[in-house]
């Protein structure tokens, strides 16, 4: 079984349903960030970086955080966020909920997936606790 489908599955299997008949992944080439959609989501994507254990968990816990989106913030989304105003914009103030549970499960999500271990899993979630407590940004700005 492909990574990507033990990451899909593993992620279907925390909410139990699966809201659509098909999923896409739409690798864009070289650069940052992925978008997501109800069913489908864009991700910058270089195969040329993955050439160590460690770049492959970042793009494994990447495209689970993608995926994972579109049940927590495409389908469980804060108010404000749906439907979204394109003209607009839609602004809230509850996206450290909507990313930060994403960047949890992401983590839990590629554990589950059999695609890294505790250790791992703890490293990374250690990696962001520090990454917030050594910014001293945090005492300026909350995360809301
Ligand atoms: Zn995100």
């Amino acid at each position: 079984m492909s990574r990507l489908k033990k990451i899909t599955e593993a992620a279907s299997a925390i909410i139990g349903e699966v809201p659509f008949d098909s999923y896409t992944f739409i690798a864009i080439g070289p650069g940052r960030g992925g978008i997501e959609h109800l069913n489908n989501t864009t991700v910058s994507f270089d195969g040329n970086t993955l050439n160590d254990e460690v770049s492959v968990n970042r793009m494994m816990n990447f495209l689970a955080h993608e995926y994972f989106h579109h049940y927590n913030v495409k389908r469980i989304r804060p108010f404000e966020l749906g439907p979204f105003d394109y003209e607009k914009g839609s602004r809230t103030n509850m996206l450290w909920l909507s990313e930060g549970l994403t960047v949890y499960y992401e983590y839990l999500i590629v554990k589950r997936a059999g695609l890294a271990d505790e250790g791992t899993l703890l490293a990374n979630l250690e990696k962001n606790i520090n990454a917030h407590e050594n910014n001293p940004g945090r005492f300026h700005q909350p995360a809301v």
